[in-house]
């Protein structure tokens, strides 16, 4: 698990999980293994729930309204998560345990992106939860640039409605004559 004003692991897992086009087991311990998640012994059914669950969570990402998030992050911690901890180990500083008291890989993953979302949404600013803005792609990040003014997902959409802007203003020019 990786800490930080973003929510850390849960944060960042959540937007690679909803990028994906086919969420299935293989995918999904591959995701959470590189997350460094406790939880990644999972298989076809829950697989499956957790695809469903992130169904949930996509909105969060790209809507302008904060208080909107935080009714959908309400929400989450409301089904995901039973109580919050406060721990230190490993050589990492004091930070956050979404305590579950179950071992069900499906609810332990669901509290540590829900808990995650919520971190960040107080630390980093629910406009850090971004979705692309070029029309056509549904991709999600987590916007941890300097200035928080990231729009897209990367630097091929952001050429593409450049290129795209470009072109509408060549085309609307008057000719001369
Ligand atoms: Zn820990
Ligand atoms: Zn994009």
């Amino acid at each position: 698990m990786h800490f930080n004003h973003y929510g850390g692991s849960g944060t960042f897992l959540a937007a690679d999980l909803l990028n994906v086009d086919v969420l299935d087991a293989p995918v999904l311990r591959r995701l959470l293994t590189s997350h460094e998640m406790a939880s990644r012994d999972v298989d076809a059914a829950q697989a499956a729930a957790i695809g469903s669950w992130l169904e949930g969570v996509r909105p969060l990402f790209g809507e302008p309204s904060v208080e909107r998030q935080i009714t959908l992050v309400n929400g989450l911690l409301a089904a995901a998560t039973t109580s919050v901890r406060v721990s230190m180990h490993d050589g990492n500083g004091p930070h956050l345990h979404y305590i579950t008291g179950t071992d069900d890989p499906v609810a332990r993953i669901s509290a540590a992106i829900a808990g995650g979302l919520a971190v960040a949404v107080c630390g980093a600013g629910g406009s850090r939860l971004g979705r692309c803005s070029r029309a056509g792609c549904s991709v999600v990040y987590v916007d941890t640039s300097r200035n928080g003014r990231r729009r897209f997902c990367s630097t091929a959409c952001a050429n593409r409605v450049n290129v795209a802007a470009h072109r509408a203003r060549g085309k609307s020019v008057v000719p001369r004559g």
